[in-house]
C-alpha cells in the first residue's frame, strides 16, 4: 500500500487532479507542517478525508505503548503492514524535544553488545515508515515543537542509504527540519560517510566507534574486519573536509573492555587529530551480552581524563532504561526469531 508521505507535491497535485488546485496545499500543509494523517487535515472536506484514508491506510499500527521518566520518555512498538515491529522513542528534553527513529525492522551488522543486532535482520524500511514514526512524535510532542530526529532506533541507517536520505531531505525541505538537528548515527559504514557528505546537507553525524584498536573493535563491531580504523578516520576526514562539519563519536563505556587508561589513551589519538566531539554512553544492559557498563565513578574518571588530553567530551544522559527503550536496547523484530519486547515500568 503506498502512503501519501512517499508522493511529491506533483504527485499529490495529479492525484487530485479533479479538485480544486487549493487542496493541494492543503494537504501538504497538513502533511508536512501540521504532521496530520490526511484524515485528521480538517480544512479538506469530510468526504476527500475519507476518500484519502481508503486509498493510502495509515502505515504504522500501534502495538504498545509505555512511558517512563515521568512522562518525559515515551516508547512505541509499531507494527507494519506485513507484520514487522520497529520501535521509536519519543524524548522531552529542557531543550528540545527529540525522536529516535528506526531505519530497519532488526539489524545486520551484528554488534555484540546491541540487542537489535542480536535479533538480527528483518527488513529495510521505506521512506513513508520512517517519516511517519517522525509526524506521530511530532503529533504526540504537541503543543511542544518536535526539534531533533535523531536515526539511532532499530538498524544501521546508512546501510538502507537511499531512504535515509530522502527521509533526511523530506524532513528538512519538506518539513522545514534544521538539517543539524537531524543526526544520522552510524556503524562506521565508511563509503557511505564519503557520499553522504557530498550530499550538500548539513546534518550532524555521529560515529559509533566504541573502540580505537582493531583488535577490540573487531569483536565488538563485526563490521570492522570490512571497514577498519585506518578507513573509518579516512570517511571521517573526508566528511570534516567536505561538510566544515565536526562529527562526534559514540562510545558506550563497558567495564573491564573499552574503559581501562589504555583504551583512554587510543579514543584521545583517534578524536584529537579529527577534533571529533566524544559523546559517553554507560552501556545499557541487554540480553545477549553480559558484560556490564562501567560504574558511574569510571564513566567520571574517563571523562575527566579525556577532558585532562584536551577531548571535547560530554556523558549522554540514559533515558528510558526501564522501558527498554534506550540506546541498544531496541529489539521488537517479528521474525521469527523474537516476538515483541518484555513491557516493564517502573512503579
Ligand atoms: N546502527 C547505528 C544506529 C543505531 S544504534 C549505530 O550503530 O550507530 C544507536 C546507538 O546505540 C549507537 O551509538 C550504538 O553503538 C549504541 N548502542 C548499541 N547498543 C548499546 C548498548 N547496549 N548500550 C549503549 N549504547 C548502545
Ligand atoms: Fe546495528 Fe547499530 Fe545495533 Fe550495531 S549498534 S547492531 S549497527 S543497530
Amino acid at each position: 500500500m503506498p502512503s501519501l508521505y512517499e508522493l511529491s507535491r506533483e504527485e499529490l497535485g495529479s492525484h487530485l487532479s479533479g479538485e480544486p488546485k487549493y487542496r493541494v496545499d492543503q494537504l501538504w500543509q497538513g502533511l508536512w507542517s501540521e504532521s496530520l494523517p490526511a484524515n485528521e487535515i480538517t480544512t479538506l472536506p469530510k468526504s476527500l478525508r475519507e476518500k484519502l484514508l481508503t486509498e493510502f491506510p495509515p502505515t504504522l499500527e500501534i502495538a504498545n505503548d509505555v512511558e517512563t521518566d515521568r512522562g518525559a520518555t515515551r516508547k512505541w512498538v509499531f507494527r507494519l503492514s506485513d507484520g514487522s515491529t520497529i520501535e521509536t522513542v519519543l524524548m522531552n528534553y529542557d531543550d528540545r524535544v527529540t525522536v529516535c527513529v528506526s531505519s530497519q525492522a532488526g539489524c545486520a551488522m551484528g554488534c555484540t553488545f546491541c540487542a537489535t543486532g542480536q535479533a538480527g535482520f528483518n527488513r529495510h524500511l521505506t521512506v513513508s515508515e520512517v517519516v511517519e514514526q517522525v509526524m506521530f512524535a511530532a503529533r504526540t510532542a504537541a503543543p511542544r515543537r518536535l526539534s531533533n530526529v535523531v536515526f539511532m532506533g532499530m538498524g544501521e541507517p546508512l546501510a538502507n542509504y537511499n531512504v535515509t536520505v530522502e527521509v533526511l531531505r523530506r524532513l528538512h525541505e519538506f518539513k522545514g527540519m534544521s538539517a543539524r538537528h537531524l543526526t544520522v548515527s552510524t556503524v562506521g559504514v565508511a563509503p557511505a560517510i564519503k557520499r553522504l557528505a557530498t550530499e550538500g546537507l548539513p546534518l550532524t553525524l555521529a560515529v559509533s566507534l566504541h573502540a580505537a584498536n582493531n583488535k577490540t573493535r573487531d569483536e565488538l563491531i563485526p563490521l570492522n574486519k570490512r571497514y577498519p580504523l585506518e578507513r573509518l578516520r579516512e570517511a571521517c576526514e573526508k566528511w570534516i573536509d567536505t561538510t566544515g562539519r565536526r562529527l562526534s563519536f559514540e562510545w558506550a563505556l563497558i567495564d573491564g573492555v573499552n574503559d581501562t587508561d589504555q583504551a583512554m589513551d587510543e579514543l584521545a589519538d583517534f578524536a584529537l587529530p579529527l577534533n571529533a566531539h566524544v559523546n559517553l554512553i554507560p552501556l545499557n544492559p541487554t540480553p545477549g551480552y553480559l558484560v556490564m557498563g562501567s560504574t558511574l565513578q569510571r564513566v567520571m574518571e574517563f571523562r575527566e581524563g579525556l577532558e585532562g588530553q584536551g577531548v571535547n567530551v560530554t556523558v549522554r544522559s540514559t533515558r528510558g532504561r526501564s522501558i527498554d527503550a534506550a540506546c541498544g536496547q531496541l529489539a521488537a523484530v517479528t521474525n521469527g526469531k523474537r516476538r515483541a519486547v518484555t513491557i516493564r515500568e517502573k512503579a
